[in-house]
Formats: C-alpha cells, structure tokens, sequence
C-alpha cells in the first residue's frame, strides 16, 4: 500500500510530543520534583461562571425532546453568528454579515484546512518562527513554502516577500513570538495582498489579549481588506474554550478568486460546500456556550481572567528583563519571547532550564530555523507558579 508522500516527507516530530517526551524523563527520574510549565499554550483558568451556565442550560434542553437538538446548520447556529458579527465587528465599526461567518470547532482545524480551497501548486508564504500548523498543512498538500524570517534585526515584523507568493498567513499577537503588527505595518500587507492577486489568512486567536488602543483587532479594520482577507477566531484562549471546543472563521462574500479556465468563485461559496461536506459543526452546547462570551456578565468575567495572564505576563516581562535577559512580547499577547544567554541553543537553554530551574519553556527553533537562540514562555499558569519560576530563573 502507498501513503501521501508528503506526508513521510514532513519534519519528525510534532514539537510538542518531543518536549513532553524529555519532560517525562525528568520527571521518572525526579519524581519529588515540582515542575512549573511554561511550556504549551494551554490555559489554566476555568471557565466563567457565566458560560457554564449556558453550558448547564444546554445540556438541559438537550435532555427534553421538546428542546433537543440534533444535528445543527452546518455554517453555525444564528444567534452565534448574528452575536460575532454584532459585537466582534460592528461594535467596531466593521461591516461583517452573519453569513460572513462560519463557526467552527476551533481556530486549529480551519487554519488547516482552509488551504483545500487553493491549487495544490501556488506558493504560500509564512513567517518564521510559525505556528506549525499553517506550514506542515501546506507541506501535507506538497507546496512549496516561503518563509519570512522574523528576528530582532527587524523587531520580529516580516518584509514583504521578495518574489511573487499567493497566499500569506499571518497571526497577529503572534504566537510564538508575543509582537503585533500596528495599523500601518498591516496595511502594508493588505496592500501587497490586493496589487498581488494575493489571498491573506489572518489568524486573531489572540486578538482579545491585545492592551494598546491603536493596535487593530481585526484585519477588517484596515481598508478594502474584505477583498483579500480571511479572518480565523478561537474562544480557546480568549475564555478557555481549549476543552469545549469552538471558534470561527470569516470569509468575506468580497473575496473571489478564479479557476484555471478563468470562471469565477467566491471563497464564501466555496468554504461553504467544503464544510457542508467534511464538516458537521461545532456542538449545540458549545455554541451556547460561546454566546454567552457575549453577555453583559460574561464579557467582565472572560476579561477578568485575561487580565490575570496579562498581568502574569508582566510579571515575567519584568523579571526576566530585569534579570538582563532580552525578552519581546508580553504586553499584547500571554507570550514572552526570550533570547538565550550566552550563545547557549534553544534546546539546550531548553534542557538547562528544565534540569536546574525544573521549568519548561518551549524551544524557539521548534517554530522554524529563525527561533533558534530564543525560547517561548507563557502567561498562561497561576500566579504563584509564575512568581515561583521567576524566583527559579533568577536563582540560577
Ligand atoms: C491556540 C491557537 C489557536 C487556537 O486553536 P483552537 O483550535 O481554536 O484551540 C489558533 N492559532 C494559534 C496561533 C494558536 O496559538
């Protein structure tokens, strides 16, 4: 039998199963130690209180025949999508419609799958460090991809490629990185994209982090963006929707794109007989659950919690800079992005950290060639685990 060549042609690992790995080791041969991830983007609070009541609710409709619910409308249920575009977009002043929107299971799955939608020879361009799904999806589909290198030589803001490429993903607050882009760095690429016939996937899952006035939320917020910009959104760091599961993904009716026989087709269409096909939706209780991100308590409760990372992330920001380290992020985004010291490798800055500080960050070079030399930690813990590994850091 033969598999997809691309497949065995990927890089090993998945970095998170290496790093899990290691830790373990450790761990069986440490076994009193208290080790304090700050490690993979997973968040530690719980829910609020006002989206498990909605949780609560649904599962109590769903126990009535009266009230059950089966399968749902494969694009998400109204009052999702009509809340989205109500308070994610209008309330910004941004003209999204509700059929603009498609809830999904999480920002994840469309990130990767969103490139089905692309010829299997176009070239995509992404930044370097990446969030690796939007490379190895594309590496799945054999592409050939662009990196745009992203360094403190150029305060992690990648340049404009060089060469032609088709399809750009950016993800602003950055994940690995913690930077943002500001309003002119964005229109900048907005502009690129519709003089290049070019399509960009605008990954905000961090958008809710964001603590500056000027920095923009959305891709929509730049001008003419709806003609070349696809926007992907998660709960799972915004309320802790890791666990539940739910997120969306909007693709402007703006957007068309043509065949090799010059027919025209709007990207909207054609998500939609994608997900009609392969996809059946995020669950009815997940959606309540999400709607009630958007109540008047909800919405104080989900910032509480986003303002204890944010403050974590202050917290380290400080610390490690006061420690001499050179640190980026933090202050838009739960990511802290540190060089190493001393020349030491990212792995094995890494490996030090994990044997003489019992912490575990995550190694730059996992996220591309242009992370060596940094790591990634994260907001994400208690604050006394964050006081407490700041405390370990400074000690060695
Ligand atoms: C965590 C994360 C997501 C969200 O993934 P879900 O599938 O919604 O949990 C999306 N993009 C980036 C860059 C992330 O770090």
């Amino acid at each position: 039998m033969l598999v997809n060549q691309h497949y065995m042609d990927l890089p090993g690992n998945y970095l998170f199963a290496d790093i899990a790995r290691k830790v373990s080791a450790f761990r069986e041969q440490n076994p009193a130690t208290h080790i304090i991830s700050l490690g993979i983007g997973d968040v530690t609070q719980p829910l609020a209180p006002a989206v498990v009541k909605a949780l609560h609710k649904a599962a109590d409709e769903m126990a009535l025949a009266s009230s059950f619910k089966g399968y749902g409308p494969e694009r998400g249920y109204d009052f999702l999508r009509e809340a989205i575009a109500a308070n994610d977009y209008r309330a910004r002043g941004i003209d999204i419609d509700p059929d603009e929107v498609f809830v999904s299971d999480g920002a994840k799955s469309d990130t990767g799958n969103f490139q089905e939608l692309l010829p299997a020879d176009c070239t995509v361009a992404v930044t370097d460090p990446v969030y690796p799904v939007y490379a190895d999806s594309n590496l799945m589909a054999g592409r050939r991809i662009v990196k745009l290198p992203c360094t403190a030589d150029n305060n992690f803001v990648p340049q404009l490629p060089k060469t032609h490429v088709d399809v750009i993903y950016l993800c602003y607050p950055n994940n690995p990185t913690g930077t943002v882009l500001t309003r002119q760095q964005l229109s900048r690429w907005v502009e690129y994209a519709l003089a290049n016939d070019a399509v960009i996937f605008y990954d905000a899952a961090y958008e809710a982090f964001i603590q500056d006035e000027d920095i923009p939320h959305s891709i929509y917020e730049i001008k003419d963006a709806r003609q070349c910009a696809i926007e992907f959104r998660s709960y799972s760091k915004t309320a802790g929707f890791t666990g539940v599961r739910c997120g969306f993904t909007v693709v402007p009716k703006d957007i068309s794109a043509s065949s090799a026989s010059g027919r025209q087709a709007s990207l909207n269409s054609l998500w939609n007989r994608r997900q009609t096909t392969k996809f059946n939706g995020a669950s009815y209780i997940s959606q309540r659950a999400a709607e009630a991100i958007y109540t008047q308590e909800g919405r104080v409760q989900v910032k509480e919690t986003l303002n204890y990372y944010m403050h974590n992330a202050h917290l380290m920001l400080t610390a490690l800079r006061n420690l001499g380290y050179q640190a980026y992020g933090g202050e838009n985004a739960p990511y802290i992005w540190t060089a190493t010291p001393g020349g030491l490798s990212s792995w094995q800055f890494f490996e030090l950290l994990l044997h003489k500080a019992n912490i575990v960050c995550t190694p730059g070079a996992g996220f591309g060639p242009s992370g060596e030399g940094y790591v990634r930690f994260t907001a994400f813990n208690t604050r006394e685990n964050t006081n407490k590994a700041m405390e370990r850091i400074r000690a060695v």
